[in-house]
């Protein structure tokens, strides 16, 4: 079994705006293409055009329907990947040392060279976020892109994780959670982020912001049209520089 550090100097990850995810799914797709073409070995796919196609994937998305108590139901995407967590089960029942928690910042890694694909940490991890690479039989796991936010070898506005460079919502934010001054823990502070299962006790680092309550039709008891604005009669006489250049050409 492996052990866990009793502190760690940053706590990095991510911070996901369940309010603005519009379940794009581009997260998910940078994710894979990074990480099949850098760290590691490839995240494989089996049967990829058929019908029961599978792969391994650091990153999903899920969409739910929610009803609230009040109002309408919302859509709410949900996107999923390793939360690491300070308390880290899937690190502590590793049997041979390939899964562990770096000391310098927090971020939970497999060393693929020494995991012999038990699938011991997947079971112990409550959120799903560990996958078995079924080409590789290696367990496979968010990185946190440790490959890019370090790498001097790309531009300085590359080095944050594939999946927050690419979110054209703004959904995913990176930084030092331990750092109460750092940009993503004061957006937390300010928005109510959230632990996700907190019950589970494994102290995750990455935090989820709530979606916000979506807006209420004024008069919510009469039936509402939302094509009315857009079948508003039109102006029949032309008007401003239409108008100068309609009687211009009326000269002609
Ligand atoms: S989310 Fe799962 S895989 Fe990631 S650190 Fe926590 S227990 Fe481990
Ligand atoms: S941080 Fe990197 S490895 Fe983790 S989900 Fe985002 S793109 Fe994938
Ligand atoms: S890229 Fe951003 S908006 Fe799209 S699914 Fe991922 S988190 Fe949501």
């Amino acid at each position: 079994m492996t052990t866990l550090p009793a502190k760690t100097d940053k706590k990095l990850g991510l911070v996901i705006d369940l309010d603005t995810c519009v379940g794009c799914h581009a997260c998910v797709i940078s994710c894979k293409g990074w990480n099949t073409e850098n760290y590691g070995a490839p995240l494989s796919d089996q049967n990829a055009y058929g019908a029961d196609n599978s792969g391994t994937f650091l990153n999903r998305v899920h969409s739910y329907e929610v009803q609230p108590d009040v109002g309408a139901a919302q859509l709410i995407h949900f996107p999923k990947s390793c939360l690491h967590c300070e308390d880290a089960p899937c690190v502590t029942v590793c049997p041979t040392g390939a899964s562990y928690k770096r000391v310098e910042d927090g971020i939970v890694l497999v060393n693929e060279s020494d995991c012999i694909g038990c699938g011991l940490c997947a079971w112990a991890c409550p959120y799903g976020a560990r996958e078995l690479d079924q080409a590789e039989g290696v367990m496979k796991k968010c990185t946190l892109c440790v490959d890019r936010i370090y790498n001097e070898n790309l531009p300085e506005e590359d080095r944050e994780p594939a999946c927050v460079r690419t979110c054209p919502s703004n959904a995913r934010h990176f930084g030092d959670l331990g750092d109460p001054d750092s940009a993503v823990s004061q957006l937390v502070a300010e928005r109510g982020g959230m632990d996700l299962m907190p019950e589970q006790g494994t102290k995750p680092v990455n935090q989820y912001l709530p979606p916000r309550p979506k807006d209420t039709l004024p008069d919510a008891g009469h039936e509402f049209d939302v094509l009315a604005p857009f079948l508003e009669p039109i102006a029949t006489e032309p008007k401003g520089f239409l108008s100068w250049l309609d009687k211009t050409l009326e000269k002609f």
